[in-house]
Parts: structure tokens; sequence; C-alpha cells
């Protein structure tokens, strides 16, 4: 399963960047594993970002709705685990409400991997020389290797607000994230983007495979 967001990235990325990052993987993944990929729900929580151009935010009723129902739907099939591969950031209360609700009862799992923060560690660490952001160096590194044509670094800007709380206001979005951006995309490069995807590539299909053997992903200390 495969969950994204239509959602403003600075005025240099896509609105579906966080769409095409982890279907671009869940795809790589499946010609390589006998994972089966479901369509990518296209749409998220997007709450924050709902006054910048082009975000089209889902309530997260309904998307909890939604999800529960997809997961449901997988384990009905007869299938015991479920690989989230999440592209978003506002999707994970949501998707952690809805796996409780999908996984109560019987024997299956349901794995979130919000890959850019859970995956590719090493290479996130050699590559990038700016901290991790919203459409900043790494986000937009990853665009330019898989989609270069839908960047325009013309239009890259830098902004970084930060806060020591949590800060909601229907009425601030733009002053706590100015144009929807969190970072420095300045050095970006599609060898950086290639270095992430490739190792967050290979880290996924190590999962698939310690799945396909019954094994959940878990280490004891
Ligand atoms: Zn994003």
């Amino acid at each position: 399963m495969v969950t994204g967001a239509l959602e403003a990235h600075g005025m240099h990325l896509p609105l579906s960047t966080d769409t095409i990052l982890p279907t671009y993987l869940a795809e790589k993944v499946a010609m390589r594993t006998k994972a089966l990929v479901l369509p990518t729900i296209p749409f998220g929580d997007s709450w924050s970002f709902n006054n910048f151009e082009g975000t089209i935010s889902i309530a997260p009723n309904a998307l909890m709705d939604f999800y529960t129902s997809v997961m449901k739907g997988v384990f009905k099939h007869g299938f015991r685990y479920l690989v989230v591969l999440n592209g978003h950031g506002g999707n994970i209360p949501v998707l952690t409400l809805a796996a409780k609700a999908a996984t109560d009862n019987g024997q299956r799992a349901v794995i979130i991997v919000n890959w850019w923060k859970e995956l590719a560690e090493s290479a996130r660490k050699l590559a990038e020389e700016t901290p991790m952001g919203h459409a900043a160096e790494d986000e937009t590194s990853e665009v330019m290797h898989v989609r270069p044509d839908l960047v325009n670094m013309a239009k890259a800007e830098v902004h970084r607000v930060v806060t020591r709380f949590t800060i909601i206001s229907g009425t601030s979005r733009e002053e706590l994230l100015p144009s929807a951006m969190y970072g420095d995309p300045r050095k970006a490069t599609p060898e950086k983007g290639r270095l992430i995807m490739e190792q967050a590539e290979e880290e996924l299909i190590s999962l698939v495979n310690q799945l396909e053997k019954g094994e959940l992903p878990i280490t004891k200390r």
C-alpha cells in the first residue's frame, strides 16, 4: 500500500512529490520481489499546507475510513502482511489508527514504513550537506533523480522557521512554512537522490524478503 499526498512543496517541486517518490520505490521493489503493489493513494492529510496553491487535503476521519477499508480488504483476501510505504508525514497519525483498527483480530501485521526518515539513513548522512526538511535538499535531490522534468530550480527558495512547540493555526500556515518550504534545496543534485533511492530500495527488498519468510522486522537486544 503506497500513501502519498497532493501538497505544495516549495515553488520548485511538484505537488505530487510525496506520491511520486514512494510509488517509484514500490515499483522498483515489486520488480525484484514477489510483493504485490496496490494502486497509490494520491491524497493525504495536508492540513498544514491547505492554504497553499494546489494542495488538496483529505479530512482525517475520511482518510481513516479509507485506509482502514483498504487494509481490511487486503487481509480479507488472506494476506498476512501489509507494508505501507508512506510518503507523507501528515498521514502518520491516521495510518497508525487505521492499522490498529485493521489488525485488531487475527494473525496479521501492518508495517508502516515512513520511508524518508526510516530508510537510507547512511546514504543520507553521506550525501546530504543540509538538514532534512520539506522540499529541502533531500526531497529535491530525490525528485531530480526520479522525475527531473518536474523540478524547476529557478523557483527554489530557502526558508527555515523553527519553533519549540507544536503550533496549530489555520491562519498562520504561511508564517510557519513560508512558500510551503522548510530547508535549503540549493545543494540538491540528482546523484544525491540516486544514492538515497538505491539504498532505500535495497532496504525495502530486505524487509520484503524477511516478511516472505514469516518474520517481522524486529531485533531483540
Ligand atoms: Zn514531501
